[in-house]
């Protein structure tokens, strides 16, 4: 009789409270997509990315100062096949856009996307005909982090609404494997 597991008893200092059930300091989790969501909003791997001013601030978000290190965000990426988190970190120029499309489109699922900064949010103080006017209009965007440029801590706390954002996510309908069958094998 093969065995099944039915609950999962794990700890977890940065968020003591995901189940709904707690004990003594230790949550219980009941099942799957409740700890497959906890890794993966644990362990965010961001895209080395940057296009304007932005981008310094997000650079010393990833510092000892003030190390996103402490949400296990800190391993930025230099490949998009590599990361599951893109950072828009300043101004998206038309001539960038289908560029930063194709990046996204190179990022394997599940993926997430930060824009970082009034120009990649909305333009910013850039209402011309080179700029986007948002970088929404180019790929799905998860969190909107406000300021001219962001601080450092302002981005780090949007690392916090997203890990938030994938605690509460639905896998979605898990995919039935059915075994493959051979042509004159016996069974
Ligand atoms: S929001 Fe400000 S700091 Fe960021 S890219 Fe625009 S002008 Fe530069």
């Amino acid at each position: 009789m093969p065995k099944r597991i039915e609950t999962v008893v794990f700890h977890d200092s940065s968020t003591p409270l995901i189940g709904g059930v707690e004990k003594a300091g230790v949550v219980v989790v009941g099942n799957l997509e409740l700890i497959g969501n906890q890794l993966r909003a644990n362990a965010l791997w961001p895209l080395t990315f940057g296009l304007a001013c932005c981008a310094i601030e997000m650079m010393a978000t990833a510092g000892s100062r003030f190390d996103l290190a402490r949400f296990g965000s800190e391993a930025f990426r230099a490949t998009p096949r590599q990361a599951d988190v893109m950072i828009i970190a300043g101004r998206v120029s038309k001539k960038m856009a289908p560029v930063l499309r194709q990046i996204y489109d190179q990022m394997p699922e599940p993926k997430w996307v930060i824009s970082m900064g009034a120009c990649a949010s909305s333009g910013g103080v850039y209402n011309n005909y080179a700029i986007v006017q948002g970088a929404d209009q180019i790929v799905p965007v998860d969190v909107y982090v406000p300021g001219c440029p962001p601080s450092p801590d302002a981005l780090t706390y949007a690392f916090i609404k997203l890990q938030q954002k994938i605690k509460h996510n639905k896998f979605g309908k898990l995919i039935e494997l059915k075994p493959r069958t051979v042509e004159g094998a016996s069974a």
